[in-house]
């Protein structure tokens, strides 16, 4: 078993309270870690560690110098890539054969690419009569990152290398549920020769460590994903303390297929976008709307392919679908399985427990719901999909934006003029025809609606994560 500290100052640091939270695995259920119950004076500590770091040599690195420590910083996570995926799946239940293809291929790609992204950085200049108006970029100065558990290293990067490259100070309260990666990347920073003081890490409750960051005066800006209750709370706390806010929330996102489509690749597509992370991906796949002349067939050979997705140990690499996150998590999404048969659903295959240890569920396919009703529009965030009939695009993009959510779908047919209507149509932040999670990171990423406020990737993130000013100089 392991025991975590916040990381400040550029060193580990124990939990002010002497309180701890337990981590579990949630595939064995086995306790893993004692991590810090953190509070307003961890936060506190490190909010004034970060300032230090923006006054001392910090504060006055260029960019080039930034760069070269997120790059050295992704040589040695990919260097220690193999004990990191091992780690992430321990920690959450997902197969650990997917942190090694997603979570840390990606994470390194995060700090590489905004590397990258900050060298090629420039700034306006517009010329004028008598006088040059030109934009610099300074960092917000100290800012918060509050990340879920679903992909906990892949999504702190997300945030945390371009906040760096941009020279701000950073406090990360990473997800009680899964913490152990955050801290490997604190220590990996540190050695990569970041300062003292430009990462801290306070681990901790939502409510407690989470609330205390998004309330603290000297944090000037607020990045969160997470699900879009917590989102609420957080926009509340921030709004009227002015700071910079960016929220990624949850989706409930439709996999609309047409008639027309390949039909081979639409059925592993849903399969995919359904069910990778065991559902539990806020751009997942959830809502299956399929054009009626083919309903039937393209339900059986979902079913078929769902059927066959093998269940089991994590560490174990021809393993599909790990444990959720958490037995509670596992009794949630059970109540939506519940709901739906009281809705008049019918549940085609899964939904059952394996006989093992674990918060394991089998993925489960349901037919015959309204796509009104509550499982067909509320974020179930596991392995559950439900299937709609829909006659012609007028309905299928009725249907598809018929939710509070607005995060991303997934449209599959071989029509380009439709592809080209139905991404505009969409009301959602990212349409992929065809496809499903390619992401290349210059695009703005983020939702509409209930799905978030603002965008990051790329120069979005950039953006996000400085102040733009502009000089004015009399010529
Ligand atoms: P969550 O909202 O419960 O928690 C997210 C983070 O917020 C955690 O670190 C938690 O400790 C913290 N938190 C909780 N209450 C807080 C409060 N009052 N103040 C400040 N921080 C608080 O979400 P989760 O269960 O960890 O993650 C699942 C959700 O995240 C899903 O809804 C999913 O769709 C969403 N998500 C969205 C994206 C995206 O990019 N849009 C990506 C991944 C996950």
């Amino acid at each position: 078993m392991k025991t975590l500290s916040h990381h400040i100052a550029g060193a580990p640091r124990p939990g002010a309270s002497g309180d701890w939270i337990d981590d579990l695995a949630p595939a064995t259920g086995a306790l893993i870690a004692r991590v810090p119950r953190g509070g307003a004076e961890d936060v506190d500590a490190a909010v004034r560690a970060a300032r230090e770091a923006l006054a001392g040599p910090w504060g006055r690195a260029g960019a080039a110098e930034r760069a070269a420590i997120l790059e050295e910083a992704a040589r040695r996570l990919e260097a220690r890539a193999g004990e990191l995926a091992e780690l992430e799946s321990l920690d959450t239940g997902k197969p650990v054969r997917l942190a090694r293809e997603v979570d840390l291929p990606r994470a390194v790609a995060n700090l590489r690419f905004f590397a990258g992204a900050v060298r090629h950085d420039r700034t306006d200049c517009h010329e004028a009569a008598g006088a040059l108006h030109y934009s610099l970029r300074r960092p917000v100065g100290v800012v918060g990152l509050i990340t879920p558990w679903n992909l906990p290293l892949y999504l702190l990067t997300w945030k945390a290398a371009p906040a760096l490259a941009m020279g701000n100070a950073v406090v990360a309260k990473p997800s009680e549920l899964a913490p152990l990666s955050a801290s490997v990347l604190a220590e990996v920073l540190s050695q990569a020769g970041l300062p003292p003081g430009a990462f801290n890490l306070v681990h901790g409750l939502g409510p407690e460590a989470g609330a205390a960051l998004v309330v603290h005066p000297e944090v000037r800006a607020i990045s969160f994903t997470g699900g879009t209750a917590t989102g609420s709370a957080v926009a509340a706390a921030a709004a009227s303390r002015f700071k910079k806010l960016s929220l990624e929330l949850g989706g409930k996102n439709p996999t609309v297929v047409f008639a027309d489509a390949d039909l081979e690749a639409a059925l592993e597509g849903t399969v995919r976008a359904g069910f990778l992370n065991q559902g539990q991906v806020c751009l997942a796949g959830s809502r299956v709307l399929v054009e009626r002349s083919i309903h039937e067939r393209f339900l059986e050979g979902l079913v078929a392919r769902v059927r066959a997705l093998r269940v089991g140990d994590p560490a174990d690499p021809a393993t599909d679908l790990g444990s959720l996150i958490s037995e509670a998590h596992r009794r949630r999404v059970e109540s939506y399985l519940a709901l739906a048969r009281e809705e008049g659903g019918r549940v085609l295959c899964g939904g059952g427990r394996p006989p093992r240890p674990g918060a394991f569920l089998e993925p489960a396919v349901i037919a015959g719901l309204s796509p009104a009703s509550r499982t067909a529009t509320e974020e179930v965030f596991g392995p559950v999909v439900t299937v709609h009939p829909f006659e012609g695009e007028a309905e299928a993009v009725a249907i598809a934006n018929g939710v509070r959510y607005g995060l991303a779908a997934s449209l599959w047919t071989r029509d380009l003029a439709r592809a080209h209507r139905l991404g505009a149509a969409l009301e959602a932040g990212l349409v992929w025809v065809n496809c499903w999670l390619v992401r290349d990171l210059r695009v703005p990423f983020g939702g509409v609606k209930d799905s978030g406020l603002g965008r990051e990737g790329g120069a979005w993130s950039l953006d996000f994560y400085s102040e733009t000013r502009s000089v004015c100089i009399r010529t």
